[in-house]
C-alpha cells in the first residue's frame, strides 16, 4: 500500500490537464479544456476538464472524476496502478507501507538493460561500429546485446528478481513448458518514455536468414504501448521544445545516427505508422513535424497517412522522402550529412504532399479522371481547417492545371462545437442555486435560515451537497460548468426567499383542496409565514 501522506503529496502536485493531455488531444475553451470523449464515440467535444477544480466530466455519457480516475478508466488500471503510473510520469517517488510489497518493474528492466549493455562486445560491437555508430552514441542510447535465453533467465534469478514481474514487463515470455527471453541474440535498443522511464526494448537480429523478423519490439504491456510512444523522445524532447521541430523517422538506427549528426530532434515510431494516439505527445510539444520516410511504396503510403492525420489535427510540417535506397542512417554513415541537412531544410509541406499523393493515381489528360481527382482533393481539404484549406487552392489549381475558381470548398465537414445542454432533472434556476452552495458551502447557513428543508428533500444534488460528496455524478456536471454565474450573498438570500415563497404558495394551494379537519388552522400558519417573508 502507498502511504497516505505520500498519496496526498502526489495529489497536491498532480495537474489533471497534464495527465489527460498525455493520452488525448485537448484544447482550451474558456477557463476549461474540451476534448472528444475517449469513452464514447463522438465528433463534437462534450468532454470537459477543469484545471481549477481538477476534475473532468463528459456531458455526453456522464463519466467523470479526478486525474487518477481518468488514468484508471483510460489505461484500464486499478487505483494503485494508476497512482503509480502518474507518479512515474511526474518523476515522483512514492512511499509504501513497510509491511507491503509492490511490483517493481524498474529493478527488472534496469537490471536486464545493464546486462544487455555489458554483453555488447566483440563481433556485436564491431557490427555497430562498422555501421558508423560511435561508442559515444552506443553509450547515449544504451545500445546492448541480448544473449541466449537461458543466460538471461539465470541473470534475473541470480538477482532475486521475480520472473513474473519480468513476464509482465515483457522481458520474458511463457509457454506451456518454458519461461524464455523475448529478445534473444539481438542488438537491443532500450525504449524510455518522456519521463526517462524504461518501458520496453527494440531488438535487431544480426542474422541474415529468412523467416526471422529483422526487428522485434517488446509487446504492449502495462508499461509500454508502442502506438503512444516515440523512440528517442526522452533524449530529443528538450531539443524539440527549443527548436519547435520534431523529426519523425521509421527506425531506431535512423534516430541514433541523426542524433550523431547533431539532428537531436529525431524520434521514431516503433513498428507502426504514426497513429492518432501519437497526436497528444506531438500537440504537447507544440512543434512542426518533419516526416522522414522511405521512398518505397509502403513508405510513401505511410507518409501520406501521417500527413493526413497531422494536417487534420492542425499540426504544421512537411515530408521528406528518401528515394534510391537512401536512408538517414546510411547518409550519416557515408558522410552525406550536408545533403541530409539540405533535405531537412526543404520538406514538402504536409498538405501539398497529401494532394500530390491523391492526384498521382489519376490520369490528368482524361478530363473525367481529372474531375475525379479534383473531387478527391476537395474531400480531403474539407476535413482540415477551412482557412488553411483556402490557402491551398492555389497549389491545387496548379497541380491540376485548372482555374482556381473551379475549386469551391464551401462548408467544411468539421463539426460544430458542442454546447452544454442544461440538465433535464435540474431547472436552470436550481443549477445556479446549487452551484452557489457547492462553491460557497458557508452559504448553507443562510439557506437553512431562509428555506424549509422539505423544499429540496429527496433532491439528489442537494443530498450530495449536504453529505459532502463533492465529486458525485450529480454534482460534477454543475461543478465543472463555467457558464453558470453564482450568486453573491445578497442575491442568494433573495433567491432563497423567492424559493421559499413559491414553496409556501404551492403548499397553500394544496391545502385549499385538502379535506383535513384542521385545514384552516394550517393555512393560517402558512399564510403567516408567507407574510413574514414580505
Ligand atoms: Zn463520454
Amino acid at each position: 500500500m502507498i502511504t497516505k501522506s505520500s498519496l496526498d503529496a502526489l495529489k497536491d502536485q498532480i495537474d489533471i490537464i497534464d495527465v489527460i493531455s498525455n493520452s488525448i488531444e485537448i484544447r482550451k475553451a474558456g477557463a476549461n479544456f474540451k476534448a472528444c470523449c475517449p469513452f464514447h464515440g463522438e465528433d463534437t467535444p462534450s468532454f470537459v476538464i477543469s484545471p481549477t477544480k481538477q476534475i473532468y466530466h463528459c456531458f455526453g455519457c456522464g463519466v467523470g472524476g479526478d486525474a487518477i480516475k481518468f488514468v484508471q478508466e483510460y489505461d484500464k488500471l486499478n487505483f494503485q496502478e494508476a497512482v503509480e503510473k502518474i507518479a512515474d510520469d511526474m518523476n515522483f517517488t512514492l512511499e509504501y507501507e513497510s509491511n507491503t510489497t509492490h511490483t517493481d518493474y524498474k529493478a527488472t528492466m534496469e537490471t536486464i538493460n545493464s546486462f544487455y549493455e555489458a554483453n555488447l562486445v566483440d563481433k556485436k560491437l564491431q557490427y555497430l561500429l562498422d555501421r558508423g555508430i560511435t561508442k559515444e552514441s552506443i553509450k547515449t542510447f544504451e545500445i546492448g546485446y541480448a544473449p541466449r535465453s537461458d543466460v538471461q533467465v539465470q541473470l534475473l534469478k541470480d538477482n532475486y528478481l521475480n520472473l513474473n514481474d519480468a513476464i509482465e514487463a515483457g522481458v520474458l515470455a511463457q509457454d506451456k513448458e518454458n519461461i524464455y527471453a523475448r529478445l534473444r541474440e539481438r542488438i537491443t535498443f532500450p525504449i524510455r518514455n518522456h519521463a526517462n522511464k524504461l518501458i520496453g526494448f527494440g531488438g535487431r537480429t544480426l542474422r541474415q536468414s529468412e523467416g526471422i523478423a529483422k526487428y522485434l519490439n517488446s509487446p504492449d504491456t502495462k508499461l509500454f504501448n508502442k502506438s503512444r510512444n516515440l523512440y528517442g523522445f526522452n533524449l530529443a524532447k528538450e531539443h524539440i521544445y527549443k527548436k519547435g521541430t520534431m523529426v519523425v523517422t521509421e527506425g531506431y538506427l535512423d534516430v541514433v545516427m541523426m542524433h550523431q549528426a547533431n539532428i537531436k530532434t529525431a524520434v521514431a515510431t516503433m513498428g507502426t505508422a504514426l497513429t492518432q494516439q501519437h497526436i497528444p505527445i506531438i500537440k504537447k510539444c507544440n512543434c512542426r513535424v518533419l516526416l522522414c520516410y522511405d521512398g518505397d511504396n509502403a513508405g510513401k503510403t505511410a507518409a501520406h497517412r501521417a500527413a493526413v492525420l497531422l494536417s487534420q489535427h492542425e499540426v504544421d510540417g512537411g515530408v521528406i522522402i528518401f528515394e534510391d535506397n537512401l536512408d538517414p542512417a546510411d547518409m550519416v554513415k557515408d558522410g552525406k550529412i550536408e545533403q541530409l541537412y539540405e533535405m531537412l531544410k526543404n520538406p514538402m509541406p504536409l498538405i501539398e504532399y497529401v494532394l500530390r499523393h491523391i492526384i498521382k493515381d489519376y490520369d490528368l489528360d482524361n478530363p473525367h479522371n481529372k474531375n475525379q481527382a479534383l473531387s478527391a482533393c476537395i474531400s480531403y481539404l474539407k476535413t482540415i481547417n477551412l482557412l488553411v484549406a483556402e490557402e491551398y487552392k492555389g497549389v491545387l489549381s496548379k497541380l491540376l492545371n485548372i482555374a482556381s475558381h473551379h475549386i469551391t470548398l464551401g462548408q467544411t465537414t468539421i463539426k460544430k462545437d458542442f454546447t452544454i445542454q442544461s440538465s433535464k432533472t435540474v431547472s436552470k434556476a436550481d443549477e445556479k442555486f446549487f452551484k452557489t452552495i457547492i462553491e460557497k458551502p458557508d452559504y448553507l447557513d443562510l439557506l437553512f435560515g431562509n428555506l424549509d428543508y422539505e423544499v429540496y428533500e429527496n433532491n439528489t444534488v442537494f443530498e450530495d451537497i449536504l453529505s459532502g460528496k463533492n465529486n458525485s455524478d450529480a454534482i460534477r456536471p454543475l461543478l465543472i460548468r463555467d457558464d453558470i454565474v453564482i450568486y453573491n450573498k445578497e442575491d442568494f438570500i433573495r433567491a432563497c426567499k423567492l424559493k421559499q415563497k413559491s414553496y409556501l404558495s404551492e403548499k397553500l394551494k394544496q391545502l385549499s383542496t385538502s379535506l383535513d379537519d384542521d385545514v384552516f388552522e394550517q393555512m393560517d400558519k402558512v399564510q403567516k409565514r408567507l407574510n413574514e417573508i414580505g
